[in-house]
């Protein structure tokens, strides 16, 4: 019981008796705005009640008392607002102590935390982009929480280097000859372009102007470098003979950018990189590609059959290659720059390469994700190839298996065939067969039913197709199929406004 109720029975404030406008003689009593204002307690006498003095035992005072502060002025807008009556007052108040100790529990909880990924998209930058591999995720909690020989040479006892640890792994995979790496593929080209280009020209394609979401806008890099942006050919249509005509002292590089997230049809043309590094090497340029998604070789998936690797890149002379980490390489979020030697080892020497240096833990995730690459076990250990070679029909079993645990009186449930996408700038347009639930909820809207998903305790990710919410068991985890069951038999979704 409270020792201080917050408004005694004897203070209550009078009632007003008003006469309904429509009902004639039928007599309401309501209090006034001002009045209902008045019955809000202050924070103190609210730090008497019993269960708030439980509360000051677990948590510090300030947490408690910033709380209550914005509990109590949130009251007062909604009453204010929402012209609150004595009895919706007396409703939310039943509940005080319960809201207060739902909104400590709430801010301590961590913001950032695990969704389930039913849309589909593989690789999504707003979700965290590639799941890394469970080897990767281990080794990041133990470099995470211990001393490390990060930049240590065992064997010599003195100083070492950082990129020792997945330098000689990259090389080796792709047959270069060095690599470094850095944040994440726009400060790689930030890198590259501070480097090499300072004040001289940059010959870049029309058409491979690309803004990549999350605003990142390839000219403006561009700028910000210090380099002169010089667009040569067209929007669609870019030949060797554009870039060779605007090529002169002051050129210092080509750059070829992997159009990632888009596809020009019809009436297109650009020069084969063979092209462009032959022009290179008969002008004395740097010729350096922007692969985007860091598609290391060939894999046996056919939705990225035409999806250019990386080693071939290198292989067909490109001088440098930059990349991301964290898109279908399937590793940490990094920045990589492979290539020659004394291109390399220039960007090492940069200044700026301290500012953008990547921590213990990304190293550790690097190198064990270039490990299960070096074993030949990635395509089941990185969960973006291990969801790429899913069985439609496994999924098929995986969305019935669900389906068959649904409540008909609630869900009308169908089995579909779909498509799952890539994501992540990785075959734009390139679909990939699927199977998804496609659900329609008595109750809800197709996009109250995704809002609930969203907000359950354990978010759920759908997308939603015409009157359905579908999901897309291709990215879900198969241990996460409980968390679905989990969230669609909660009480927000399946007995909604009880
Ligand atoms: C994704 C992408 C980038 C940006 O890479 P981040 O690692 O997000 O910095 C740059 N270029 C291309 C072609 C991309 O696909």
């Amino acid at each position: 019981m409270s020792r201080t109720p917050f408004c005694p029975e004897s203070e209550r404030p009078g009632v007003i008796p008003v006469v309904h406008p429509d009902r004639p003689g039928y007599n309401i009593r309501v209090t006034s705005l001002s009045q209902t204002l008045r019955r809000i307690p202050s924070v103190s006498q609210v730090l008497l009640r019993d269960p708030v003095r439980t509360l000051l035992e677990q948590h510090p005072r300030h947490l408690v008392v910033e709380e209550i502060q914005s509990l109590l002025e949130e009251l007062r807008t909604s009453i204010q607002q929402k012209n609150w009556s004595e009895k919706d007052f007396e409703k939310e108040f039943q509940h005080l102590d319960l809201r207060i100790r739902q909104r400590l529990d709430e801010r301590l909880l961590p913001s950032l935390r695990r969704v389930v990924n039913a849309s589909g998209v593989l690789i999504h930058t707003n979700i965290g982009r590639a799941p890394i591999s469970e080897a990767a995720s281990r080794a990041i909690a133990e470099t995470a929480g211990s001393y490390s020989n990060l930049e240590f040479d065992l064997a010599g006892g003195k100083r070492g280097h950082r990129d020792q640890h997945f330098e000689a792994r990259m090389v080796r995979l792709l047959g270069c000859e060095a690599a470094t790496v850095c944040n994440n593929n726009a400060a790689a080209i930030f890198l590259v372009l501070d480097t090499f280009s300072q004040g001289k020209k940059v010959l870049v394609s029309r058409g491979e102007l690309i803004e990549i979401g999350g605003s990142f806008r390839l000219p403006a890099i561009l700028e910000k470098s210090g380099a002169r942006l010089k667009e040569v050919g067209t929007t669609n249509k870019t030949r060797t003979a554009d870039y060779e005509a605007e090529v002169d002292e002051e050129t210092a590089l080509i750059l070829r950018v992997h159009p990632s997230n888009f596809k020009i049809v019809g009436f297109a043309q650009r020069p084969a990189l063979a092209d462009l590094v032959e022009l290179a090497q008969k002008r004395n340029l740097i010729l350096v590609k922007d692969a985007g998604s860091g598609y290391l070789f060939s894999t046996p998936h056919p939705s990225l059959r035409s999806e250019p690797t990386v080693k071939s890149a290198l292989s067909q002379g490109v001088d440098l290659v930059c990349f991301s980490g964290d898109k279908l390489m399937g590793g940490p979020q990094a920045g990589i720059i492979v290539g020659k030697k004394k291109l390399v080892e220039a960007i090492r020497r940069n200044p700026l390469m301290r500012a953008f240096r990547v921590d213990k833990c990304t190293h550790a995730a690097l190198e064990h994700t270039l490990i299960e690459y070096e074993k030949g076990t990635y395509s089941s250990t990185l969960p973006v190839y291990r969801m790429l070679s899913a069985r439609t029909e496994d999924l098929r079993l995986r969305a019935q298996g669900l389906n068959d645990q649904l409540d008909p009186a609630v869900f009308e449930g169908e089995i579909r065939d779909g498509v799952s996408l890539i994501g992540g700038g990785a075959a734009p347009g390139e679909p990939i067969p699927t199977c998804v639930l496609a659900i329609l909820s008595h109750q809800l809207s197709a996009q109250a039913l995704e809002r609930k998903l969203r907000e359950h305790a354990q978010p759920v990710i759908a997308r939603i197709e015409g009157d359905r919410l579908l999901l897309d068991f291709r990215t879900v985890f198969p241990e996460e199929d409980e968390v679905l069951l989990a969230a669609l038999t909660s009480r927000a979704v399946s007995k909604p406004g009880q």
